[in-house]
């Protein structure tokens, strides 16, 4: 898959975030958005899974049928936060019983939400390296894990990330995915100071496709991710027009994308927000070209 890819997609390979439905309207909007996304062939799509395990049927559900009546290699988020390890175990167990063997091990949010102080359960995994090192006892799994190229909002600063993103790969993680930034200088000496730690998993940018940039300035802060000001700027006055608004938004994440291929970087996971309009344009802009049509093409 990843040579079609390659060849076709001038070396760009891209993943696919989802989140799980909380309603029969966004269960459908989800599959609409999973069977056009599938068009760009990526190489894998992952579903997240709420803290304290708060989606665990919505999510089970979503990936069971993505790995049984889909084409796409699918990934589980999958957090430790506020459980045992016998909890964490079982819930493991689950997902295998239904197929999956691809990962996304991540500690969770404390219980208080963003900011509020992390107790880690007294019989659980303390963070996400000790998940991933479960998870590698368990299987040989494919093991995807955090990155905050902005800092992680409760690390002391981002030597501590590194740190952690080292012990992550240590205990076996495959590779690394961003929390979303937009700025890419920000991201280059961040993979610098991970290379330098002797870190050798990929990592790779979180991209965030803006579709509402107010809504996004509400979450971004908590999530240890800055809005520049250009962006304000790329943005003004497009609330009342939404076509501008659309075509704004697919430049500046097509353009974000281009300048990281420009510094060396080729794999990209995108968060779609279970959204395929904008996710589409921004790889139109990049030139990717869909699987139907790079067969055709093959074939001819
Ligand atoms: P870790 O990697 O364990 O730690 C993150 C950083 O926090 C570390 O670098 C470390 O420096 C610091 N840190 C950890 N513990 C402490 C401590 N006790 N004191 C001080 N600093 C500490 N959340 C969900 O609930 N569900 C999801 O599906 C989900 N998917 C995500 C996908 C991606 C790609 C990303 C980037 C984040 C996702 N999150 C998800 C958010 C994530 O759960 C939170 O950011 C959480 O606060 C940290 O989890 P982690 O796995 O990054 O933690």
């Amino acid at each position: 898959m990843s040579s079609r890819s390659e060849s076709h997609n001038a070396g760009i390979r891209i993943s696919f975030e989802f989140f799980p439905p909380k309603s029969e309207e966004a269960e459908q909007q989800l599959w609409n958005t999973v069977e056009e996304l599938s068009d760009w062939d990526p190489e894998f799509v992952s579903v997240t899974y709420g803290a304290g395990g708060s989606t665990k049927a919505p999510t089970l559900s979503a990936v069971r049928k993505m790995i049984h009546e889909t084409p796409l290699t699918t990934a589980s988020h999958l957090t430790c936060v506020g459980a045992t390890r016998e909890d964490t175990h079982r819930v493991i167990d689950e997902f295998l019983a239904t197929g999956v063997r691809r990962f996304v091990a991540l500690r969770g949010d404390p219980p208080g939400g963003v900011g509020s102080a992390y107790q880690p359960h007294p019989g659980g995994y303390a963070n996400a390296a000790e998940l991933v090192g479960a998870l590698r006892e368990r299987g040989d799994f494919d093991i995807s894990v955090s990155a905050y190229p902005e800092k992680h909002p409760e690390s002391r600063d981002t030597a501590a990330d590194i740190d952690m993103l080292k012990r992550k790969a240590e205990n076996g993680a495959d590779r690394a995915l961003t929390q979303f930034f937009f700025d890419n200088d920000a991201f280059e000496r961040y993979h610098d100071r991970v290379r330098a730690a002797g870190i050798k998993i990929p990592v790779v940018p979180g991209i965030m496709p803006i579709q509402n940039l107010t809504q996004l300035k509400r979450f971004a802060g908590a999530c240890g991710a800055s809005i520049p000001s250009w962006l304000d700027e790329r943005f003004d006055d497009l609330d009342d027009n939404i076509e501008e608004r659309a075509k704004v938004a697919a430049d500046v994440a097509a353009e974000q994308i281009q300048d990281l291929v420009r510094r060396g970087i080729h794999e990209f996971h995108i968060y779609t927000m279970n959204r395929s309009p904008l996710v589409s344009a921004v790889l139109e802009r990049l030139g990717l070209q869909r699987k139907v049509a790079s067969q055709a093409g093959a074939a001819a």
